[in-house]
């Protein structure tokens, strides 16, 4: 393999803990949405699969796989009094104040990757802003070169624009950069970009799903500098 001179970082299960992120955000989104009534936010919770207490989502919740619409769609019949827009601009004005929950500290990783001479970048299916707003609440968005949004004009993943853009941001071929995801839809984005796609298990998907689609998978984005031969 040739030396990887550049890592492209998804965002929500790989810089992010997933269930620690996401699935406290939306214990107390419920509660919020339920007024404070423990039995409306049970019902709210068991629609989107999410162990309200527990503060995380079932590997099958739709929070996971599907999209914000399908949330949306899901909790929107426990909710009479609000509409369809009113429930969207709610969940995105919530988000914006979402506490990251980092998978490890991510600071010292990625300066330490950053000094190797590694070139650094994220590509998430979230919006950009978002990603630049919480990369920035914990001091981390200085780190990357590089940080796409679904919204940011090269597609999404699983399709490869994301990180075809950046090899050429960053001028590097894609055989010496890794995709770094939490998901088949990383792995894949990565791979047809001709990217080394590398896998970790700090989202909610479990090893034997991702384990054919990537050159390695780690238990989180800290056993990095290992694997490279940086420690
Ligand atoms: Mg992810």
């Amino acid at each position: 393999m040739p030396k990887i001179r550049g890592l492209l970082f998804d965002k929500d299960g790989t810089l992010f803990d997933f269930q620690a992120t996401w699935g406290g955000w939306a214990a107390d989104l419920v509660l919020d949405l339920a007024d404070g009534d423990t039995g409306h936010a049970d019902l709210l919770a068991s629609r989107i699969r999410l162990d309200r207490l527990a503060r995380r989502f079932a590997p099958d919740s739709v929070a996971i796989a599907g999209t914000v619409d399908d949330s949306v769609a899901a909790l929107l019949p426990e909710l009479p009094e609000m509409d369809r827009a009113q429930l969207v601009d709610y969940l995105i004005a919530s988000s914006k104040w979402l506490t990251p929950v980092e998978a490890v500290p991510l600071v010292p990783l990625l300066a330490q990757l950053k000094a190797s001479g590694l070139v650094l970048g994220v590509a998430t299916n979230d919006a950009e802003a978002a990603a630049r707003e919480q990369l920035s609440s914990i001091g981390a968005l200085a780190c990357f070169d590089f940080v796409v949004g679904a919204d940011s004009g090269h597609g999404a993943k699983p399709d490869p624009g994301q990180c075809l853009a950046f090899c050429e941001t960053i001028g590097l071929p894609p055989e010496q950069v890794a995709m770094v995801g939490d998901s088949t839809h990383d792995l894949h984005a990565g791979a047809a970009a001709g990217m080394v796609p590398i896998a970790v298990l700090s989202g909610p998907a479990r090893r034997e799903h991702l384990a054919g689609h990537a050159a390695v998978v780690l238990p989180d984005i800290g056993h990095l500098p290992d694997w490279l031969g940086l420690a």
